[in-house]
């Protein structure tokens, strides 16, 4: 199972729940380096969480950081390539909609357009699209030295959305759109970082079970859960080997500028 994952140097951002943690869980299991990170600072809870990370087989370390601010992620790559020597994989996962805004401030997630202020405007844009670049943009330097270093590819993999495909929900759309815009950056990336052998993937997720969803009632869930063809919301287990699968040099060596859908079938690009 993803056996070259092994000793791998993984920067996993926004990694204490949700997609992120099973993620971090998975590439500990296949015994690679990994650093947690969220925005809060680090709690018992995390400490337990770090423990189990090893006794799966892994190395682990939390660094916290907002990534809302660029310093943070400056910061981010510099305290996780001081700690694990580099970084080899790079996935962009810290983003959101209503955890991102309840925890700033309790403004609410969504917004109509004719509600949409500046604030709000900053806040999904600075967690979804800054986050993504800046912290991308500050590890190029350590990506390109791991590609040379190992004669391999190194990689950024960031979480997008199938909402970045269909528009998003009502109240929704600039969330929406922050995500087509990193499904789109990815290309952009591939054109100047190819000759580094950096690679650039997205793994977008349609429906999955995690906090992202907790403001919705039992009834709204269940509706959206039979609009999907398998009938159900997805398993963050279901979508953390795709993280591997496209970190893995031997499985993904030749794909780039690639967006895997995992989404029961929500929506056929
Ligand atoms: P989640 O709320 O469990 O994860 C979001 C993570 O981002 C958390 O770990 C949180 O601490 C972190 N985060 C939030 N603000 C941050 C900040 N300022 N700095 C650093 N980290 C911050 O929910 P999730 O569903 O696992 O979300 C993970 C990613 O998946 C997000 O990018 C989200 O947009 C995306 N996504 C989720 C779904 C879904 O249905 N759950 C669907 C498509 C895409």
């Amino acid at each position: 199972m993803f056996d070259d994952l092994k000793g791998k140097r993984v920067l996993i951002t926004g990694s204490t729940s949700g997609m992120g943690l099973a993620t971090a869980k998975y590439f500990a299991q296949c015994g690679a380096s990994v650093g947690l990170n969220g925005r809060s600072s680090r709690t018992p809870e995390i400490e337990a969480i770090l423990n189990e990370l090893k006794a799966l087989g892994g190395e682990a370390e939390f660094f916290q950081a907002d990534l809302m601010q660029s310093s943070g992620c400056e910061n981010l790559v510099a305290d996780f390539t001081d700690h694990f020597g580099g970084l080899d994989v790079l996935i962009n996962n810290a983003g959101g909609l209503d955890v991102l805004i309840n925890n700033a401030g309790g403004l609410g997630g969504r917004e109509n357009l004719e509600d949409i202020d500046d604030a709000f405007f900053d806040r999904v844009i600075d967690l979804n699209a800054r986050s993504a670049l800046m912290v991308t943009k500050f590890a190029i330097p350590h990506l390109r030295a791991s590609a040379l270093e190992s004669g391999e590819t190194s990689c950024v993999i960031s979480t997008g959305s199938i909402a970045a495909r269909e528009g998003g929900g009502v109240g929704a759309g600039l969330y929406a759109a922050s995500k087509a815009w990193l499904h789109d950056i990815h290309r952009n990336w591939v054109k100047e970082f190819t000759k580094d052998r950096i690679r650039f993937n997205i793994v977008s997720p349609g429906t999955i079970d995690t906090a992202f969803h907790d403001a919705k009632s039992d009834e709204v869930k269940s509706n959206i859960a039979s609009s999907i063809p398998m009938g159900r919301f997805g398993r963050v287990k279901e979508v953390a080997p795709s993280f591997a699968f496209f970190s893995s040099h031997a499985c993904a060596g030749y794909i780039t500028g690639q967006i895997l859908d995992v989404n029961g079938g929500q929506i056929a690009p």
